[in-house]
């Protein structure tokens, strides 16, 4: 493990602490979470189940920290899926290792196909076994992503895999651990780093009734949106990337919890709405799960012209 100065501590301190809204009194807290996460006392599982690696592609997109950086000096990542560099025997071999030896934090991404295992399976064992064993001995989990912490996409109407949260299935099969849902279809990066400091800095962080951290997901994207006033006007956009709401194009902001408008995606360049995209409701309990809720709805104008047709 490189080892990292005061300086470099002090510095990354300072971009975690403007992450997590806390103020710089806060600092010598997030220092030491920051000291521990890079010193492999709190040692990181990531396991995946149904998921597109979308959200550990995000990780890598962070930028601050960079990525190189929250894998190899920040976050003590024992196991990763998809990230490890050991592959086939050896790899398992790690991941069964830190099974038994236990207390680590264990990050979950992907659902889990509570009525068809078969559906995952790594390493020769089943996902939804994996993740029991894992989550027993689990110090807490941090579900990464809509489908680890709704079902997601996996779990659509229909959802022939039988496929259930982390969380449900976890319920299901007795067991309770601390666990903390940072949603989204991927998650922001600054939502997952800002989550693990948290957690080592000052306990679990408040949560929602959704079991999300409040500093991320407290607030309606609609009325954090620079749309917003349009809404009040009633100038409501007919086709995508017009200027104007978005809401009857299927804008999910009025329902969906997330605090993208203010931090912004991709080093803080854009996000959906200001690309003239409606929020489809990424980090929303009920993204993708019913047909009634579909990710885009036609104009109204555009309903009246195919009806008159
Ligand atoms: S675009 Fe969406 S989030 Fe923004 S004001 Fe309209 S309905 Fe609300
Ligand atoms: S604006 Fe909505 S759809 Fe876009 S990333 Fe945020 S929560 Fe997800």
């Amino acid at each position: 493990m490189p080892e990292i100065s005061r300086r470099q501590f002090m510095l990354l301190s300072a971009k975690l602490a403007a992450l997590l809204g806390v103020s710089t009194t806060a600092l010598p807290a997030v220092a030491r979470a920051v000291q521990t996460l890079a010193s492999g006392q709190a040692p990181l599982l990531w396991l995946q189940g149904q998921s597109c690696s979308g959200c550990s592609v995000s990780l890598l997109n962070a930028v601050h920290p960079d990525p190189v950086a929250i894998l190899t000096r920040y976050v003590s990542m024992q196991f990763h899926g998809t990230l490890s560099t050991a592959t086939g025997e050896l790899a398992m071999s790690v991941l069964n290792d830190n099974i038994r030896r236990g207390g680590y934090l264990l990050a979950v991404e992907g659902a889990v196909p509570a009525a068809m295992p078969e559906a995952c399976v790594i390493g020769g064992e089943p996902f939804a076994q994996q993740l029991l064993r894992a989550a027993a001995a689990a110090e807490a989990i941090v579900t990464v992503g809509a489908c680890a912490c709704y079902g997601g996409i996996p779990a659509a109407e229909n959802n022939p895999t039988g496929s259930q949260s982390v969380r449900e299935y976890l319920q299901a099969n007795g067991i309770a651990k601390p666990l903390i849902a940072i949603p989204g279809c991927p998650v922001h990066p600054d939502w997952l780093v800002g989550t693990l400091v948290q957690v080592l800095a000052f306990g679990v962080p408040e949560l929602n009734a959704d079991g999300a951290p409040k500093m991320f997901f407290d607030r309606l994207v609609h009325d954090q949106c620079p749309r917003f006033a349009d809404y009040e006007r009633e100038n409501f956009a007919a086709h995508f990337s017009d200027r104007g709401c978005l809401f009857k194009l299927g804008c999910l902001g009025p329902v969906t919890h997330a605090d993208c408008p203010t931090r912004l995606w991709n080093a803080g360049t854009n996000f959906c709405i200001n690309a003239g995209a409606p929020c489809i409701g990424c980090s929303s309990k009920e993204f993708s799960r019913s047909m009634t809720l579909p990710f885009y709805r036609k104009s109204e104008q555009a309903q009246i012209k195919a009806d008159k047709a």
